[in-house]
């Protein structure tokens, strides 16, 4: 493809330059060349909340890490936006307001796109991305995370399909009507038969099934069901950091033979494993019963609630893992998976954030200890989004 080539030649430069000067600017200029996806950030949320706007930058809002601004200053040029509902009870109503909240995501992501339509453009194949590239777009693909308002009807898999999304990460935190969660209990249920309805009809679509989040025992049903390559969004290797929401070993090398792509989480608590600063603990323990367990508040308490833990923050700042850590799990992947099965999902907006890649303007630095590793360009491309491409292109 057209961009290998381009970021080839950067690279060669870049190389041949560092052998004279080891400038650490140079790493910069390359992964500018290449073509970069971030396959999971929930920005969908923080563009609902009427104060931030997504072409501004936001970086003095705590809640925002991606905006159009600082996808240009880290080069990002392609970025999947989770349509997100949290995981509440199996009913009717309750089915209807994440139906209801998710297709508000769908509508506000849409209006973002038609009123900046020169810098921004829908993306729904490995084509488009190319195409919205060499025109010097940003390009937003869309993934629904958590299965929820898909209710029990199967013909929402092909409504959220018309609208754009070309994922749909099965659970969330909690089991649903669709499988297990890795962070719940009753891990064994595995893939409901509703599950499985829904793993056929995303493959007849052409949708990924995204098996992060989702428990060990329904991640064995998927990948024995499915007939197309799966991704993991958002989730890294259990080996380095043991964490359920991370992938052991046998599933990495199951997702290598199935031909998918794991695209390593850079939320902190997933990288490393950062024994707990006490003092927060404590404080934070005082302030969770002042406000009820943060249960039933009204919106004034709850404005107030986040400030104070926002100051909390502050006064305790936490400590978070490093782009070295991440590189580890990225290290680890390739060895047990190899190279044709890696990528990054980064989570920001969903409380994705390292040490030295706070927000997507510092996403270089991941490249630039790619490159220190010795990773090649071509590699560090398939890192950045040819294995995905591969991946959309094969459904
Ligand atoms: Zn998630």
């Amino acid at each position: 493809m057209k961009y290998y080539k381009k970021a080839l030649i950067a690279f060669e430069v870049m190389m041949s330059l560092q052998a004279s000067a080891q400038n650490l600017v140079f790493p910069h200029h390359f992964h500018e060349s290449l073509l970069t996806i971030d396959s999971h950030t929930d920005t969908p949320m923080v563009l609902l909340r009427s104060e931030t706007d997504f072409m501004k930058n936001n970086c003095s809002s705590p809640y925002s890490k991606v905006d159009y601004p600082r996808m240009l200053k880290g080069g990002l040029d392609a970025v999947f936006f989770a349509v997100f509902t949290p995981q509440g009870s199996l009913d009717s109503l309750s089915y209807h307001k994440a139906y209801i909240l998710a297709r508000k995501m769908f509508a506000r992501i849409d209006s973002l796109i038609q009123h900046n339509s020169d810098k921004l453009a829908l993306a729904t194949s490995a084509n488009d991305i190319q195409k919205n590239y060499n025109s010097g777009k940003l390009s937003i693909l869309i993934g629904i995370e958590n299965g929820y308002p898909l209710n029990m009807k199967l013909d929402r898999v092909k409504e959220f399909y018309d609208l754009g999304a070309r994922y749909i990460t099965l659970c969330h935190s909690k089991n649903n009507q669709l499988c297990s969660s890795s962070t719940d209990k009753n891990q064994e249920e595995g893939l409901s038969d509703f599950g499985k309805e829904v793993v056929r009809e995303m493959n007849r679509l052409g949708m990924m099934v995204d098996v992060s989040h989702i428990s060990d025992k329904a991640f064995g049903d998927v990948i024995s069901l499915t007939s197309k390559p799966v991704i993991a969004s958002h989730s890294s290797a259990r080996a380095i950091c043991d964490h359920p929401r991370n992938l052991s070993d046998k599933m990495l090398e199951a997702i290598a033979k199935n031909g998918g792509v794991v695209q390593v989480c850079i939320l902190s608590d997933y990288v490393k494993k950062i024994p707990p600063d006490l003092r927060y603990d404590s404080a934070f323990h005082i302030l969770q019963n002042r406000f009820h367990q943060f249960e039933n508040l009204t919106d004034t308490e709850k404005k107030l609630a986040r400030k104070e833990i926002d100051s909390l923050q502050k006064v305790y700042p936490r400590q978070l893992a490093s782009v070295h850590d991440l590189v580890d799990h990225i290290d680890h992947i390739v060895k047990v998976a190899g190279i044709d099965h890696v990528g990054i999902g980064s989570d920001f907006d969903g409380g994705g954030g390292l040490a030295d890649c706070k927000d997507v303007s510092e996403i270089p630095n991941i490249t630039s200890e790619l490159i220190r590793r010795g990773y090649s360009a071509e590699e560090i491309q398939k890192i950045w989004g040819g294995n995905l491409m591969r991946v959309l292109q094969a459904q």
